[in-house]
């Protein structure tokens, strides 16, 4: 099989074949076709199979078409995803000009809607730096948003969450109704919203929505993923982190470390470094500017260990990740599911190393059932050298990070971020309630 028999062009055939891809994956071979028909499409993919292409590719070679301001709208739920998304779309539309504008929270505004005004042909964006934008500068963005041909619902399970649903109400909102443009819809665990969602009826004067969904034995889990565990007691987490990222086996691999809190992450990054691995973290609590530069880093194996929170378990694709340590485990199985997706991606090995601790018990017997298979127990590490060898060095170096973190001011930025929020809210509360007063006064003269 190959690109063009899937329909799309030779360009984008030869374009694809610049960056090494030759052959159609699953979800690439399901959903061109369709797309390019022009039906709506729901995509269940595993991680890392390829799906930014499968969408990517017909949106582009349509758009090449015919050429006309913002074609598609692209919504993903994180910062990193919306740019690496358009990375891609800038690769594969690199020889036919297409113009991408990235709208995401966290950096300047002003720039940002200069260029969603000056109409690009894809807008990939997170919804609450979108929704601001329409709420901002509607009257100048809206009637090139009612154009786009596509909408792009990435990682749709996280976007459908409620926690994002005002926001990309707002965003779909803005854009022409579901009969006039295709809505696509991704995500690698297909939950009961997003199945819903395939359920109702076709529109007037629409093709019914093609679905290609994992089929339910199959789990998300790349077949090149060696799985395990080490069962330790939860006080000595950093030591026995330690002690895995210096094993001979392991000190030539690049690692991502998950932690469940913005604070662990900052202080077993702080840890690691004072023990002279070099490392990067990436959280919420970061400016935009240092998450960037962290990825780069760690992109280009400057830093060997990105210590991560969940921002970055989903769709993030850096071909380097060897490892996966979950230094705790997640409370929801489709997070283990999201964090060890980002190894052993596109067919390549990795291994991924859960620490558990006696709470963790029931966790991971729900990931086990989730992704139906028993972990094997990490065999490489020796708890006596631990407790004799490793134990006190990183117990230090854990002190002195907790006593840096503490002098500088950690977690200041997130108490500054709700002390606006709550400002904001308490303004428009005003401002409703004068609209209020106004109206009732008008009603009784
Ligand atoms: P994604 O699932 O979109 O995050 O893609 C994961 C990785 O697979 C990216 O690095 C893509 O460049 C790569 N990829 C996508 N499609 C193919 C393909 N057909 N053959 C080989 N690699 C691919």
């Amino acid at each position: 099989m190959s690109f063009t028999s899937l329909g799309l062009p030779p360009w984008m055939a030869e374009c694809l074949k610049n960056i090494a891809i030759t052959k159609p994956s699953a979800i690439q071979e399901a959903c061109i076709p369709p797309i390019l028909d022009g039906r709506d499409c729901i995509g269940g993919a595993k991680t890392g199979s390829g799906k930014t292409i499968a969408f990517a590719a017909p949106m582009i070679a349509k758009w090449a078409e015919d050429p006309f301001g913002i074609c598609g709208v692209v919504l993903t739920p994180t910062r990193e995803l919306a740019i690496q998304i358009a990375d891609q779309f800038a690769a594969l539309g690199s020889g036919v000009g297409i113009k991408t504008c990235v709208v995401i929270g966290g950096v300047e505004m002003t720039k940002q809607s200069r260029d969603l005004k000056e109409k690009p042909h894809f807008v990939i964006a997170t919804p609450g730096r979108l929704a601001d934008e329409i709420r901002s500068n509607g009257e100048e963005i809206l009637p090139g948003l009612r154009r786009a041909k596509f909408l792009v619902l990435d990682e749709a399970d996280r976007l459908l969450s409620s926690s994002m649903a005002d926001d990309l109400a707002t965003c779909i909102g803005a854009l022409a109704p579901p009969e006039k443009r295709q809505t696509l819809l991704f995500t690698a665990t297909v939950t009961d919203s997003v199945r819903a969602l395939k359920n109702q009826a076709p529109k007037a004067g629409k093709k019914p929505v093609f679905v290609h969904e994992v089929a339910s034995d199959e789990v998300a889990i790349p077949a090149t993923l060696t799985q395990s565990y080490l069962f330790i007691p939860s006080y000595v987490r950093d030591a026995y982190l330690y002690s895995i990222l210096t094993h001979e086996d392991n000190t030539s691999k690049s690692a991502i470390v998950f932690v469940n809190r913005t604070a662990t992450a900052e202080q077993v990054r702080r840890t690691l470094e004072k023990m002279e691995i070099k490392t990067v973290s990436l959280h919420s609590e970061m400016p935009q500017r240092e998450r960037i530069n962290a990825l780069a880093k760690f992109r280009a194996e400057v830093a060997r260990v990105l210590v991560a929170t969940d921002v970055a378990s989903r769709g993030l694709d850096i071909p380097v990740v060897e490892m996966v340590i979950n230094f705790e485990i997640p409370a929801d199985p489709d997070d283990y599911v999201h964090r060890v997706g980002r190894t052993a991606r596109a067919g390549r090995r990795g291994e991924s190393i859960s620490l558990v601790s006696e709470q963790d018990v029931t966790l991971i017997q729900g990931i086990e059932e989730r992704v139906g298979q028993k972990m094997e127990q990490y065999g490489k590490i020796d708890d006596d050298d631990v407790v004799n060898n490793t134990l006190r060095p990183v117990s230090m170096a854990k002190r002195e990070a907790i006593m840096d973190m503490d002098r500088d001011g950690f977690g200041e930025l997130r108490k500054t971020r709700e002390k606006k929020r709550r400002l904001k809210e308490a303004a428009s509360a005003a401002v409703k309630n004068e609209k209020k007063k106004h109206r009732k006064k008008k009603g009784s003269s």
